[in-house]
């Protein structure tokens, strides 16, 4: 029984058997609010006459299927979410006709009701294999092939595809018929179709190749926010047009590009080849801080690399997601620097994505970067931030390693050789190694087919006038994950100047680190200095570990460092030594309360307090937690008071302050905040804080009525969502209890209202609530999977199990459960990592307590 599944050796049959001509696609969405009339053309050549294969349905009811103008049984034929064909010709038609359903998970065709207006709004997504939840697919992505889609929707309806959207042809009561020019050859997981009562508007790039006509969409409830953004997201996107056109000397491939904004979407876009998807958050109604404008920025570039990377030169198969995401992600900050105003984007990279990197791969659940995807469930389980983050980290090891140039070079043969076809890791190495002239081969096994992440720590001796005898790298590896690598790094040595007013970098040099102890000789006969900091410049991706002096000069002054880069992986090196209990909790969140006033870098500035937060309420001891979280509530309201009215560092103090509020004077600012009685200078109480002191309120059990007040003035989906999150959050048993049918057992929630709930229904301080919750997320983790699909069930998996109730016991029932449970791989995987984080606070604590 295949059920939804597909193994990597069938796929590699069928492309071996087939040659897929064509895909005509016509689509009736007037036929009601639950399913939509899906018939599907596809011509196809046959490499082996009178062999068998299939193709590919999911959840679909079939009327008829014809191949080769015979008809075939539906009720024999159509099982298991495939359609056996069989005595194939030379040459093949296949006609499907079917009734396909619209989802609420975001996968497939997401059919969503604007509650502000009633408006209808459909969007695809079909990453990795949901193209067949929409039309009968061979959903493999080797087998690529042209498709033309012909849509009968409302008259007055936006219908964006691949192709340019055609004037709709009038069919009478209000129908017409759209149809599309056939698309440029690609895979079906990067085809698309948005429809509805979109908003569209139209700008163009003109660049050295021609114009390429550049279109805005989102719903009718967030135009003013879309018109308010649209200057500066059109600008983005010439910028990134320009650079990567150049970048990959390769003109854009796709004709037009339009970016649509679009509700309750899973993730943060998808590169739908010149249909782009983005979740519409990214049109913020509220004042945001700039990290999210940095990020936004990211997606934006991210998903315009993925045009020449991955959608025109595809991978062969799942095996090289891992790429495909990696390298996105890679362009995406590099164009970043060199091409937008966010120059310092490696400094954001490095105190936020690089951090969930390190995170996934110091979990049980680690794998290589190129994982062994044998099957659709293996990628499923695969596809983390492994694949993101770790990737793009050692690829931007890999380019200090051979070089831009060379870099370049390789990547823009590779476009050249493989355009509009698929390729395979190797390929892309080949054309690396020649163009660098280096051996790659044994680099990517030690980077791409191992897993885990090396810890680097400096080990010295000093000479009486203190300067260094003798330096050296010494590194390590966790004992399940045992590969020592190769590594580009900087080290540089930072000291006080005169003044100690500044940390300045005095020496600086760049060497290779090989084995587990690489001597320094340059380095040899410096005077020691106040900071020593392994990887500085972020060449490679490891842990770094400060000496003892140089923890001691962070935690007095490292908001004096100047370098922002520099200061990222010093907080990085704090926080990993943290959360390694290597340094107590209650030093980091005085670290933080220290410097974080004075850090300038966005993401820094957003993302640092929230470690503090995690410090302060779950790795310090439980004997000093109530002292410390009434230090790091007391110290983030003098941080929000003494911001500078109207700053990023405000708002987020703010926030942060309103999320740790216990104390009676913080509950009580917080309200007034709300009421109005209080106010501060240069912040805006709108829509977006409004809800969440709402939230922080709601969590003290002190909302009283503002939950459904707030909903009377805010009708918006992003306001249920909000309250939804509120109610969950609140110290009540009914409460909890109704949040967890919500999110955990109601199919039917929209995912991202269950999404909401999830994040707000683990509160520290209500342990004792949340107890009964350990058995019902176990039992949960049995059947969720398949009874809430796998975008739901990771979130849910992921993030709802209560890990402040960290305890042995705890770990002993946990361990049990997964000694025994038959639950699917990947639902078991979320367990084993919270597993992981209740040991990781454990450790934590008791470093904490030994303070
Ligand atoms: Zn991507």
């Amino acid at each position: 029984m295949p059920g939804t599944n597909l193994t990597r050796d069938e796929a590699a049959t069928r492309a071996a058997l087939l040659d897929v001509t064509s895909y005509t696609i016509d689509l009736d969405l007037t036929t009601g609010e639950k399913t939509f009339a899906s018939t599907t053309t596809l011509e196809f050549s046959c490499r082996e006459p009178g062999a068998t294969t299939f193709a590919d349905l999911v959840g679909a009811t079939v009327h008829e299927i014809t191949l080769n103008g015979e008809s075939i049984d539906p009720t024999t034929a159509y099982a298991d979410s495939r359609i056996t064909l069989e005595g194939l010709q030379a040459e093949n038609t296949l006609v499907v006709r079917a009734d396909c359903t619209y989802s609420h998970t975001g996968e497939g065709l997401h059919r969503f009701v604007d509650p502000v207006d009633g408006r209808v709004y459909l969007y695809s997504q079909f990453e990795v294999p949901d193209a067949r939840r929409v039309f009968t697919t061979f959903e493999q992505p080797d087998l690529k092939s042209v498709f033309t889609f012909r849509v009968v929707a409302p008259e007055d309806w936006k219908i964006v595809s691949n192709a340019p959207s055609p004037a709709p042809q009038p069919l009478g009561e209000g129908k017409a018929l759209f149809a599309f020019e056939p698309t440029e050859r690609m895979s079906t997981y990067i085809t698309a179709l948005i429809a509805g009562e979109y908003h569209e508007v139209q700008d163009t790039y003109e660049g050295k190749h021609g114009t390429i006509p550049l279109g805005h969409y989102c719903r009718q409830s967030l135009v003013e926010y879309l018109e308010r953004d649209r200057a500066e997201i059109v600008a983005l996107t010439r910028q990134g047009f320009e650079f990567f056109e150049e970048l990959f000397d390769f003109p854009y491939p796709f004709g037009k590009y339009d970016q649509l904004y679009v509700p309750e979407y899973n993730m943060g876009a998808m590169e739908n080849a010149g249909a782009v998807t983005l979740r519409d958050e990214y049109l913020p109604r509220s004042r945001q801080p700039r990290s999210f404008y940095e990020f936004r920025a990211a997606v934006i570039l991210h998903e315009m690399a993925h045009m020449w990377f991955g959608d025109l030169v595809t991978m062969k198969w799942w095996d090289d997601l891992w790429l495909n995401e990696s390298f996105a992600e890679w362009a995406c900050y590099h164009a970043e620097v060199e091409a937008t105003e966010y120059t310092d984007a490696w400094t954001g990279f490095a105190n936020a994505r690089k951090q969930t990197g390190y995170r996934q791969d110091q979990m049980p659940s680690t794998h290589p970067i190129a994982a062994d995807n044998h099957d659709l469930h293996a990628v499923e389980v695969n596809f983390d931030m492994i694949t993101y983050a770790k990737g793009a980290s050692v690829l931007k090891q890999l380019v200090a390693w051979v070089g831009i140039e060379d870099f370049i070079a390789g990547i823009r043969q590779y476009f050249k050789d493989f355009a509009f076809g698929n390729s395979e890791f190797t390929d892309l190495l080949a054309a690396l190694e020649k163009a660098s002239g280096r051996e790659l081969t044994s680099w990517a096994q030690e980077w791409l087919q191992t897993a885990g992440v090396n810890t680097l720590a400096p080990e010295f001796s000093l000479a009486a006038d203190g300067t260094y005898e003798r330096l050296a790298v010494r590194q390590t590896a966790h004992p399940d994950w045992p590969t020592l690598r190769r590594h580009r790094i900087g080290i540089g040595c930072y000291s006080w100047n005169a003044e100690r007013t500044s940390l300045v970098r005095t020496r600086y040099v760049e060497t290779d680190v090989e084995g587990e102890l690489t001597e320094i000789a340059e380095l040899v006969g410096e005077t020691q200095p106040d900071l020593l900091l392994l990887n500085d410049a972020d060449l490679t991706y490891a842990k770094i570990r400060l000496d003892e002096r140089s923890r001691a000069t962070a935690i007095e002054g490292l908001s004096r460092l100047d370098d922002s880069l520099a200061r990222a992986l010093v907080w990085g090196a704090t926080w990993d030594m943290t959360r390694d209990a290597e340094m107590p909790a209650t030093d980091y969140v005085e670290l933080v309360l220290a410097n974080i006033g004075q850090e300038t870098d966005a993401w820094g500035v957003s993302r640092i307090p929230a470690t503090a937060a995690t410090a302060a309420t779950l790795y310090s001891a439980p004997e000093h937690r109530d002292a410390l979280r009434t230090r790091w509530e007391q110290g983030l309201r003098e941080l929000a008071l003494a911001a500078e009215a109207g700053s990023d560092q405000q708002l987020t103090f703010v926030r942060a302050y309103a999320g740790a509020a216990r104390s009676e004077e913080a509950l009580t600012w917080v309200a007034g905040l709300l009421d109005g009685t209080e106010t501060l200078e240069g912040l805006a109480v709108d829509q977006d804080l409004r809800w969440s002191l709402i939230t922080s309120l709601a969590a003290a059990g002190r909302a009283g009525s503002r939950i459904e007040d707030e909903l009377g003035t805010d009708t918006t989906i992003s306001g249920q969502e909000h309250a939804a999150a509120a109610r969950a959050a609140q110290p009540d048993a009914e409460a909890k209890h109704e949040a967890w049918r919500l999110a955990v057992l109601d199919s039917s929630t929209p995912n991202e209202t269950a999404r909401s709930i999830t994040l707000a229904f683990p509160r520290a301080g209500q342990e004792e609530l949340l107890a009964p919750y350990v058995e019902e997320y176990l039992s949960a983790a049995e059947t969720v999977w398949e009874s809430l699909g796998t975008h739901r069930a990771s979130v849910v998996l992921d993030y709802i199990f209560p890990v402040t109730l960290a305890s042995d016991a705890l770990v002993t029932r946990v361990r049990e459960w997964l000694d025994t449970s038959e639950a699917p791989a990947p639902a078991k995987r979320f367990v084993q990592e919270n597993l992981a984080d209740v040991e990781r606070a454990l450790a934590a604590q008791a470093c904490d307590a030994a303070r």
